[in-house]
């Protein structure tokens, strides 16, 4: 899909309203992980630096439901993007409205406005159409960056570019430049790498990847359902009932298909969920009565790593154990550590395995690490984001 971006449009003495997403965990009010911030300065760098243009930066923060809430003012905020430009920001106290529109008249080149968080009006997640013109009156062209909120179709992410010339930042160009080629047409072999706590919330992604990959690595909770569907003894490890007959469909679906679907065969376990519980090697497919499969074990991270060193591509969503206790994070370390080292295209997409990439010191060896996590799990299941439809 061909999208256009913020080089295809003439910025030259305009007023940019650019859709970033300053979702950013806070406590207390201080930013506690300010990533996401430093992944639109590209894109607001790139327009600052053209002629005579000025910025108008929009963004959600948490989730206020309609209400003003002082905990999710993007004032938070302000500071450090100020920082990070190298720039004064200035603050309006809503993110439409006469005040805000006055504000940004008097914006002299160069200038940036950052609008408050828009999910203070309950239009922008209904995507009122009223509304999202009234923030399209906040810019001459309207430049959305904010990958993370792309599958929504919300008034600042699609309503807006129905008002005015629009076009994906950069951080969204790389999204999609990574993740096309994987739902379309994925350098084979292909190997796609889930894991996470449950089957329910990935059928769809699983489905779509049986399409095209060549082998499809199941860990992580989720894999203890297809255990059992299998008829492998799993003791107490995370179950869902209700998705066994899936699992089992999965399965024959991937056999048809000649796709290479790969199970844990050993584990790490333990006899009880917590962080101080010891790891009980499994060496065998079947854990035992009263035991829970936490992590994969040696041999199972040991096959995969031809399977994943010779990928040409790869996409990997979920930790492949409970990487959150150390005592089961081994798994989940040694695939973050193969993906690493493949010379494939890697992406990794997913709060958790970006996470895990993240604390583990491999995210800058990665050639994508996604900055959506729901986002990019839509992405790899066919869908069109309403957000990234819109800039076409
Ligand atoms: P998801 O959001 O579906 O990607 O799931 C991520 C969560 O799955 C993490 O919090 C992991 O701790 C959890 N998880 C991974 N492996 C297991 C397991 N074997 N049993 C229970 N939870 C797991």
């Amino acid at each position: 899909m061909k999208i256009k971006t913020v080089r295809d449009l003439d910025l030259k003495g305009k007023r940019c309203l650019v859709r970033v997403d300053f979702n950013v965990p806070l406590k207390n009010g201080v930013i506690t992980d300010d990533t996401r911030i430093k992944a639109a300065l590209k894109t607001l760098n790139y327009i600052l630096d053209q002629d005579g243009t000025s910025l108008v930066v929009m963004s959600h923060l948490g989730r206020p439901k309609g209400k003003v809430k002082e905990e999710y003012s993007l004032s938070h905020v302000k500071e450090r993007l100020s920082e990070l430009l190298n720039k004064k920001v200035n603050m309006a106290s809503d993110c439409i409205g006469k005040d805000v529109l006055s504000q940004i008249e008097a914006l002299k080149s160069g200038e940036i406005l950052l609008l408050e968080n828009l999910r203070f009006h309950n239009e922008e997640t209904a995507n009122d159409s009223d509304f999202a013109k009234k923030l399209s009156a906040n810019g001459d062209v309207y430049i959305n960056d904010a990958f993370g909120t792309a599958h929504r179709a919300h008034a600042s992410t699609e309503g807006v570019s129905h008002f005015l010339p629009s076009a994906a930042g950069f951080l969204i160009e790389k999204e999609v430049e990574f993740f096309e080629p994987l739902v379309n047409n994925p350098a084979k072999p292909f190997v796609a790498i889930i894991g996470g706590a449950k089957v329910s919330s990935k059928i769809s992604v699983l489905e779509s990847l049986l399409k095209n990959c060549t082998t499809l690595i199941i860990g992580g909770g989720m894999a203890y359902t297809f255990l059992k569907a299998k008829g492998v003894e799993i003791g107490n490890s995370l179950i869902e009932e209700d998705f066994i007959a899936t699992a089992e469909k999965l399965m024959k679906s991937a056999e048809a298909k000649g796709v290479d679907l790969l199970l844990p065969v050993d584990h790490l376990a333990s006899s009880e969920f917590s962080d101080s519980a010891e790891a009980i090697i499994v060496d065998s497919e079947n854990i035992p009565e009263g035991l829970i499969g936490m992590d994969i074990g040696s041999k199972t991270l040991k096959s995969y790593s031809d399977v994943i060193t010779n990928s040409k591509s790869l996409v990997w969503n979920g930790p492949l154990g409970v990487f959150e206790f150390p005592n089961f994070a081994k798994g989940t370390f040694g695939v973050a550590e193969l993906v690493a080292a493949c010379e494939g295209i890697t992406v990794v997409g997913g709060g958790d395995s970006v996470a895990a990439v993240n604390k583990f010191g491999f995210a800058d060896r990665i050639d994508h690490v996604s900055t959506g996590g729901g986002a990019s799990l839509e992405y790899l299941e066919g869908k069109i984001l309403p957000g990234i439809a819109a800039l076409r």
